[in-house]
């Protein structure tokens, strides 16, 4: 069994090798384009980056040159097959390999260098590569992560890369899906404090709320960052550098707080009706704290919108099937 995982992971870096070749002839698309995003070629070394070419079946040529199974090829998600030809899966994309903790290579992103869609192309899950199981970066940042006490979760493999080349360095991104249980699990081994940092839209947002409740029941101590200029942690690193982040990551809200201001948005608390409401739900986050922990918040939600804390309290204590 163990033997069989070992074949994979060899064809994975045999592939992930092919790719960074092409990736360091002069003038190969990828290259180019990176650079153009501002990625330099220490990073690119660091994270691997490699580059699909466009031809048709390059990479299943070269497997084939060493006489390799095409069926484990087709397993890994590296080639497919359509009317009895193979063909390559990744052409013309920045290759991004994805490393475990353990240093093998499970799979692979590939983002697309012209506007062909999709713009990210991801290995398939294989008997190698579990998506919910592993993290985008954690093999290079896990020990800054151990050593900042603090892990900032990120969308996408741009972010990663851009934030660790602009010197923060413990990131990673879950792999284009949401935040799982047991890559809460994973950061949990290195860090209860996680800053959730993802793109500033409302999928956002919504990813950040339900990572927010994945996080606190592996008890992390989540907290959110908010991208206040461009469209996520990769653009505001390279339009305002790393003081200005860290200065946003300093700021993060507290997910108290951020679940509070996201019902906030939702409620109009001049209006009697609309803040019982609010508070309904407000109570509700509350009762999952400590009494300790509650109380902190209790004290701040009277003043804000005028109610005693009695009642407040008597709405955590009584309502308890809302
Ligand atoms: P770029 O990564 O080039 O800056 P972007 O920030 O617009 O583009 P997003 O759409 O925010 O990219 O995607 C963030 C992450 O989500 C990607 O890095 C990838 O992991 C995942 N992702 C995005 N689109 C897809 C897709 N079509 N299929 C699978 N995963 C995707
Ligand atoms: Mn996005
Ligand atoms: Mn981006
Ligand atoms: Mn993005």
């Amino acid at each position: 069994e163990d033997g069989k995982k070992e074949l994979y992971y060899q064809i994975n870096k045999e592939a992930a090798i092919f790719y960074l070749k092409a990736f360091c002839q002069t003038s190969n698309p990828g290259l180019t384009y990176m650079l153009k995003r501002g990625i330099q070629p220490v990073t690119l070394k660091k994270f691997g980056i490699g580059y699909a070419d466009g031809q048709w079946d390059s990479l299943y040529r070269h497997f084939m040159d060493k006489k390799v199974d095409v069926k484990l090829l087709q397993e890994l998600g590296l080639v497919s097959e359509s009317k009895g030809r193979y063909y390559d899966k990744f052409r013309n994309r920045v290759m991004f390999p994805i490393i475990n903790t353990r240093g093998k290579v499970i799979g692979f992103g590939g983002r697309a260098i012209d506007d062909a869609s999709p713009k990210y192309l991801n290995s398939p899950e294989s008997p190698v590569f579990l998506k919910k199981n592993n993290l985008y970066g954690l093999n290079l940042s896990r020990q800054d992560i151990s050593k900042e006490n603090c892990a900032i979760l990120v969308e996408g493999y741009m972010d990663v890369i851009s934030l660790y080349q602009s010197g923060i360095r413990h990131v990673g991104a879950s792999l284009g899906t949401a935040l799982t249980e047991s890559q809460a699990k994973m950061l949990r081994r290195y860090t209860k404090n996680v800053i959730l940092s993802y793109d500033a839209d409302s999928a956002g947002q919504a990813a950040a709320l339900r990572g927010i409740d994945i996080l606190f029941k592996e008890d992390c101590r989540p907290k959110v960052l908010h991208v206040t200029d461009g469209k996520d942690p990769d653009e505001f690193v390279k339009k305002h550098g790393k003081e200005a982040f860290k200065t946003l990551v300093d700021n993060a809200l507290g997910f108290v707080d951020y679940k509070f201001s996201m019902l906030r948005q939702r409620y109009n608390l001049d209006s009697y009706e609309e803040s019982v409401d609010f508070l309904k739900e407000a109570a509700a986050v509350l009762r999952s704290l400590s009494p300790i922990e509650a109380d902190v918040y209790i004290k701040k939600l009277a003043s804000e919108i005028k109610i005693s804390e009695n009642a407040i309290r008597l709405e955590i204590n009584g309502n308890t099937t809302q």
